[in-house]
């Protein structure tokens, strides 16, 4: 499908049936497959055949909907995971472990700063986090000997900055290491990274793919260019025999294109186990059929609820890259000229109480941790996610406490400001 425009993949990609097959993406709901001879299956588990037989390694109906994802990427491999900590997870740690250093961008989601900084440096692996203003020198400065990848969110949660992805790329490809982009909230139809330079894309599906509240998953694309021989002793998972995969060294076998997504799933797959259901991937499918269509209205909605919000004097800050007041617009043309997102954050006047208050107002617009959805929700941190925290502690985080992110979801827009505006009059 690659010479398909993104809404005939969106619709079509991952899957052609043949005649008389169905025509939606079965649900193979099996955990194993049956094989006339243990030879044949041998030949699976020595990578020396493709095919399934257990799937918690792959699945057909995983693997379809992973292809579709592979296509609105333009990748050249892709794997799903259970969630999107998982993808983050694996797209780091397939290339990074133990005495081992990352480059990140500090804006990224909290759930994944945790998993760096936290948790994999539990690990070993340690990481250096670097501003989204930072200059060349300090991007520069970040890098070691021992850093093996740079990671960044094209557009970030719920900080909505916007990745320079060709200068995190240029400065990842000068230190010989890949880049990864988190592109959750962009989605390939506003923009495509490995377009950019990126070398690997992962996805919190749970978020604008799926859509709809329905099911946790994640995705990891390869874009196939990075050369991992040209680095060979950086990467020597990919570049020397497995001893806990028959010897396989994987790029060798694969090549470029397919070492990095077969790694992943035979090593790391195999031992953590992180995968999606068939069911929750037949549900993602669903979402990604109508992504194009979904994604034109979040849109077209958070620009005119920012644009509202602008001219409202109850409020004091509005905060969204499609808007030309924004810090981050012109990267915002640059690489998502169709429209960002719909995740708008603004703060209400009156600080904490009045955002607490504005909230509970609301009808339309729910409160719930979840973004990027049909439905528009909201989330005032101060409450909920971070209430422990005093309004000191608060400034300090990055989370002022008025800010309220608002998740504009596919209703009629006139409907969410009407709700907006009886919320901030009953304050
Ligand atoms: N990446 C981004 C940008 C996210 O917003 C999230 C969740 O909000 C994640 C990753 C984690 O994804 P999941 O909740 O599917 O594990």
């Amino acid at each position: 499908m690659s010479d398909k425009k993104i809404e005939t993949v969106c619709v079509q990609g991952g899957y052609t049936p043949e005649n008389g097959e169905p025509r939606q993406i079965p649900i193979i709901e099996s955990t194993t497959f049956k094989y006339s001879t243990g030879d044949e299956m041998a030949k699976l588990f020595d990578l020396e055949a493709a095919g399934y037989f257990y799937s918690r390694l792959q699945n057909p109906t995983c693997d379809a909907v992973a292809k579709k994802i592979c296509e609105l990427e333009g990748g050249a491999a892709a794997m799903l995971t259970a969630s999107g900590q998982a993808a983050n997870f694996f797209a780091v740690f397939n290339i990074a472990s133990n005495g081992d250093h990352v480059v990140a961008e500090s804006s990224i989601y909290g759930g994944t700063f945790n998993l760096f900084a936290v948790t994999m440096k539990k690990m070993g692996v340690d990481f250096t986090f670097v501003s989204p203003d930072c200059t060349d020198a300090e991007l520069e400065a970040a890098f070691r000997p021992n850093t093996k990848a740079v990671f960044g969110e094209t557009i970030a949660n719920p900080a909505l900055r916007i990745l320079d992805i060709e200068r995190f790329a240029s400065a990842a490809h000068r230190h010989g290491v890949p880049l990864i982009v988190d592109n959750t909230f962009a989605t390939p139809v506003n923009c495509r990274p490995i377009e950019f330079g990126a070398d690997i894309v992962t996805h919190s599906t749970t978020k604008y793919m799926d859509g709809h509240g329905a099911a946790v998953g994640g995705a990891i694309v390869d874009s196939g260019k990075f050369d991992w021989f040209l680095h060979a002793d950086k990467f020597p998972g990919l570049t020397t025999p497995d001893d806990s995969y028959h010897g396989i060294t994987y790029c060798e076998r694969f090549g470029k294109e397919g070492a990095f997504i077969t790694k992943a799933t035979a090593q790391l797959m195999r031992d953590f186990g992180s995968t999606p259901s068939p069911f929750s991937a037949f549900l993602l499918n669903l979402g990604l059929e109508s992504l194009h269509v979904r994604m034109e209205r979040h849109c077209k909605n958070a620009l005119a609820v920012a644009k509202y919000l602008l001219e409202d004097s109850r409020i004091s800050w509005v905060f969204y890259p499609d808007l030309e007041n924004n810090p981050d617009h012109a990267l915002a043309k640059k690489y998502l000229p169709n429209g960002s997102c719909g995740v708008i954050s603004f703060g209400v006047k009156g600080g904490r109480s009045a955002a607490e208050k504005f909230m509970s107002n609301l009808r339309l617009c729910a409160i719930e941790t979840h973004v990027a959805d049909a439905r528009s929700c909201c989330l005032h941190p101060a409450s909920t996610t971070h209430r422990q925290l005093s309004d000191a502690e608060l400034e300090a985080a990055g989370v002022s406490p008025d800010l309220i992110r608002l998740s504009c979801g596919i209703e009629n827009s006139d409907d969410l400001i009407d709700d907006i505006r009886q919320a901030l009059d009953r304050l």
